[in-house]
């Protein structure tokens, strides 16, 4: 697409002017698509089963969907519409093959269908005894353009992980990224919390991220050429987060499983890095969009004032698995609007 839009986008575009927010194809290959925009007169493609990518833009006051996404009292955030910039869509993950786990839901959702618009064949895991998440992961593989699979597993479990992974290789032929992403958290002071609460939350953070990313490096260093291992941090890897210990130990312990791979697997060409998402709108976040007290306190404390979107820590995912980060390993990105920055407010 080098930057400029298609002709098939530029046709939309010209549909779509006008007070109507709904797009009538010509091609009678494309079905009728209602679109959820929102006021920043970006791009939107609409991944289509077996087509590619259709854009429209904005061109009229529409109701503000993601000031209601990230508003304490906007709707709950599942896996919410698919939403890019079209002008970052450029194919720059075409025909890699992307396991993202936790898929099916917030972050991981949003990473599996911007890898997907870029190209990727993405296999989106679900948690097994997650009946609406495993059709939420159906229905995004089925959106896809390219192709895709929706896999079960529990990333705390060996067994699971690896049917997992020879799954993916077995449908899709290889592996090239590993999108670490499932994660929980559990609020508990330290004195209060649990063997039971600790384990379960340090087994799918941390053992989970471990037990993924190990599966998928030997098979991409059976398979040769290399390869991109993400793991979805948080600024927690670094910031404390009183009442969170688990996850804070989860996620640190994290940052330092990344830095010693960098080195561990940088002669088989697999590179190893964090992203460290600040607060983003997703379920995870439910209860503070909930409230709109929490909602203020949060909003004060990062510099941008806002909560990121999903779909802005998807942009720097679809950056690490391309080959502009060829020499990009070791490293945190922080997504987070500054707040790993911010200093106290008196
Ligand atoms: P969500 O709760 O929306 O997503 C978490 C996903 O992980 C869900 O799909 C969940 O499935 C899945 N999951 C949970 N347990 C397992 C398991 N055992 N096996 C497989 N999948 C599992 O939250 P986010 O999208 O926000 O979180 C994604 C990642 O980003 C997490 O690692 C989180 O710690 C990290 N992060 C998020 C931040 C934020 O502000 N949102 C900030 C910093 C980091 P199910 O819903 O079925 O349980």
């Amino acid at each position: 697409m080098n930057g400029q839009p298609s002709r098939r986008c530029l046709r939309a575009r010209r549909q779509v002017s006008g007070a109507s927010a709904q797009l009538l194809a010509r091609d009678s290959s494309v079905p009728k698509v209602t679109l959820v925009l929102d006021d920043n007169d970006l791009f939107y493609p609409i991944l289509l089963s077996g087509a590619p990518p259709l854009c429209v833009r904005r061109r009229l006051p529409f109701p503000r969907a993601w000031d209601s996404l990230i508003s304490p009292s906007g709707p709950p955030t599942r896996a919410g519409p698919p939403y890019f910039s079209w002008k970052a869509a450029s194919m720059r993950l075409k025909d890699k093959v992307a396991l993202v786990t936790g898929a099916s839901s917030g972050i991981g959702a949003a990473v599996a269908a911007r890898f997907a618009a870029e190209g990727a064949h993405v296999a989106v895991n679900y948690r097994p005894g997650s009946p609406k998440d495993r059709d939420a992961a159906e229905a995004a593989v089925a959106s896809f353009g390219t192709r895709g699979i929706a896999v079960e597993a529990d990333v705390s479990s060996r067994e699971m992980v690896e049917a997992m992974v020879a799954r993916v290789v077995a449908e899709l032929g290889r592996i090239d990224v590993a999108v670490n992403n499932a994660g929980i958290e559990i609020k508990r002071g330290f004195l209060e919390t649990t063997d039971e609460e600790w384990n379960r939350v340090l087994g799918v953070n941390l053992y989970g991220s471990f037990a993924v990313s190990q599966a998928a490096a030997r098979e991409m260093v059976k398979q040769g050429g290399g390869g991109r291992l993400i793991y979805m941090s948080s600024v927690h890897e670094d910031i404390p987060f009183p009442g969170y210990t688990s996850y804070c130990a989860s996620k640190g312990a994290i940052r330092m499983m990344m830095r010693n791979l960098c080195i561990e697997l940088a002669p088989h060409g697999i590179t190893v890095n964090n992203i460290a998402p600040g607060a983003i709108a997703t379920p995870i976040n439910q209860s503070v969009l909930d409230d709109p007290v929490a909602f203020k306190n949060a909003v004060t404390e990062i510099p941008l004032g806002r909560f990121g979107k999903p779909e802005e820590v998807a942009s720097v995912a679809v950056f690490l698995a391309s080959d502009e980060a060829a020499y990009v390993t070791g490293s945190t990105y922080y997504v987070d609007g500054g707040l790993t920055q911010q200093v106290t407010l008196y």
